[in-house]
């Protein structure tokens, strides 16, 4: 059978949730064994978002295969609980830059082009391709931005002309706002919504209402009326007590039966197994038997959506020994002043990837913290960095230990620019970027517990290493050098002796998913919960 497609598109604002909406339809089709992916389109001009800074852009998430996406991919990753490929992210500067290519080559000679047909047929035969490639039954889209911007029109003029050949259902998330003088729903902006998006040609199959303690019957009838649908295509979508509530949620709406049906697709029978294992998981993030305090060291922390799977990650190791994790968001500019013995009153500390210098040596001072008083540590590429500059200048007494990103002219640079990189003149794409192999050097250590063997496959995303010529001094100092890549060239597990510390060169947290959480972040929360169960 031909793959069928969800659209899932945005009326009024951003920010109401598309990005889980999507993760949350993957996750209620693959429970029924549809095989099904994501695809998500975001209308800036960047080739990718490898080069935006987390204030404009959050989190940047890494693919194996080395892509560098928009974090809705690491929603949908953590839903879905496969590894995705690049090829499911199109942005607008991919489409402009591959169609003038193509003009270049003189692919459309003799013809003026156009952003429809040309432009559209591009982009629908990218998606049509994708989808066949991999053998999909569903693919669900996302399209970035709200219904109205000028970035994403001609992605949902496309869209629009791919229902024309393909079985399309079109999904919106919209807002009803509540006045509250006078404490009613009101319709009427997703009323005017609807209306833009009829107007684009579309007419919505279902749409998906945020709103505040529940979705009034009165509110479903009238825009079921104004959308052209059966009350049951409005869908109610209340903030949860956890993310991961939503599937199950929406389930409980019988979304899943009119969604298949609409859909047209053969039916399979729901996984009833893992449904039942998915909400078990639930209930021990809802209502965990043991609480922990974690922080989490980093300088865009007012901004948790930087380090949006390292949350996650913790999360995920949380539901799996029923630990609730509480997350301590610290400043590390703050603990440069600050007393930490307050400050640090925790029972795990992650310094998680970062670039630049601002904040670092409040890093350094919570690692040397963390150590000197037995707190279970992770640290996270940057974090793992800033753990052997920490112990060489600590514990080996280099006193001028540092890195290069941060101090050209240091003395001892502890950490250093790779080889590889030091001829690298353009800036995207061009890191130690996705899945590389580790290999961990010794059975007696932390690495070798967490991942059960010799070896280690988690994505990076990086230009410094630990300098190999300090390996041997911090070696003899204690530091154990527990993975390393197969040819030895390259540092990928730091560890300290005598309580839970160890550093990646990797970002495991891009790898853990709800119900396989990453090795190293189950082995981080069962220490902290111990070290708690130790100091109560
Ligand atoms: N800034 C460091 C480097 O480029 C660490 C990067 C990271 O933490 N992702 O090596």
């Amino acid at each position: 059978m031909p793959t069928k497609f969800v659209v899932v598109l945005g009326s009024l604002m951003s920010g109401l949730g598309k990005g889980i909406v999507t993760s949350s339809i993957l996750r209620i089709l693959d429970f029924y064994g549809y095989n099904v992916l994501p695809l998500k389109f975001d209308g800036y001009l960047n080739y990718d978002c490898g080069t935006m800074n987390p204030y404009r852009h959050g989190e940047v998430f890494v693919f194996d295969d080395k892509s560098e996406v928009d974090m809705d991919f690491g929603m949908y990753e953590r839903f879905l609980g496969k590894n995705l490929t690049g090829d499911l992210s199109i942005t607008g500067g991919k489409v402009f830059s591959e169609i003038i290519a193509k003009e270049r080559r003189g692919a459309y000679l003799g013809r003026d082009i156009q952003i429809v047909p040309h432009l559209t047929n591009l982009i629908i035969n990218k998606i049509e391709g994708v989808a066949k490639r991999k053998n999909l039954d569903v693919m669900v889209i996302e399209v970035g931005g709200t219904v109205g911007d000028i970035e994403n029109g001609y992605f949902i003029e496309a869209m629009r002309q791919l229902a024309l050949r393909n079985k399309v259902v079109f999904v919106d998330v919209t807002y009803i706002p509540v006045m509250s003088a006078v404490g009613e729903q009101k319709t009427k902006p997703t009323q005017l919504a609807l209306r833009s998006i009829m107007q684009a040609g579309i007419n919505p199959d279902f749409v998906f209402c945020r709103a505040e303690n529940g979705l009034n019957d009165e509110t479903r009838e009238k825009l079921a009326l104004f959308a052209n649908l059966p009350k049951s295509r409005i869908i109610e979508d209340c903030t949860q007590e956890t993310l991961y509530s939503l599937p199950p949620y929406f389930m409980k709406q019988r979304f899943d039966t009119v969604l298949i049906k609409e859909l047209g697709l053969e039916r399979r029978k729901l996984n009833r197994k893992a449904l039942k294992e998915w909400n078990s998981r639930l209930e021990n993030l809802v209502r965990p038997k043991d609480k922990l305090d974690i922080a989490i060291v980093g300088k865009y922390t007012n901004l948790k959506d930087a380090y949006a799977s390292v949350k996650e990650a913790l999360v995920h190791a949380g539901a799996e020994v029923s630990a609730g994790i509480n997350l301590k968001w610290i400043e590390s500019e703050d603990l440069e002043k600050a007393n930490l013995a307050d400050s640090l009153k925790v029972d795990g500390i992650v310094v998680p990837g970062g670039f630049g210098n601002r904040g670092i040596e409040g890093k350094i001072k919570a690692i040397r913290y963390a150590r000197e008083n037995g707190i279970p540590y992770l640290g996270l590429c940057l974090g793992m960095q800033l753990m052997a500059i920490e112990y060489a200048r600590n514990v080996c007494g280099i006193e001028g230990a540092n890195s290069t990103e941060f101090n050209k002219n240091a003395k001892d640079k502890i950490v250093d620019i790779m080889p590889s990189q030091l001829k690298v003149k353009l800036k995207g794409a061009t890191m130690r970027l996705g899945s590389w192999k580790c290999k961990i050097t010794s059975k007696d250590t932390i690495a070798y517990a967490a991942y059960g063997g010799k070896y280690a496959l988690e994505r990076h995303r990086h230009r410094y290493e630990v300098n190999n010529r300090y390996r041997d001094i911090l070696q003899k100092n204690g530091a154990v050098i527990s993975g390393v890549t197969p040819d030895n060239k390259l540092v990928e597990f730091f560890e300290w002796k005598g309580s839970f510390g160890i550093g990646t060169q990797a970002h495991p947290e891009l790898k853990s998913k709800f119900g396989h959480p990453a090795p190293l972040f189950l082995s981080f929360v069962k220490a902290a919960r111990e070290y708690r169960s130790r100091s109560q």
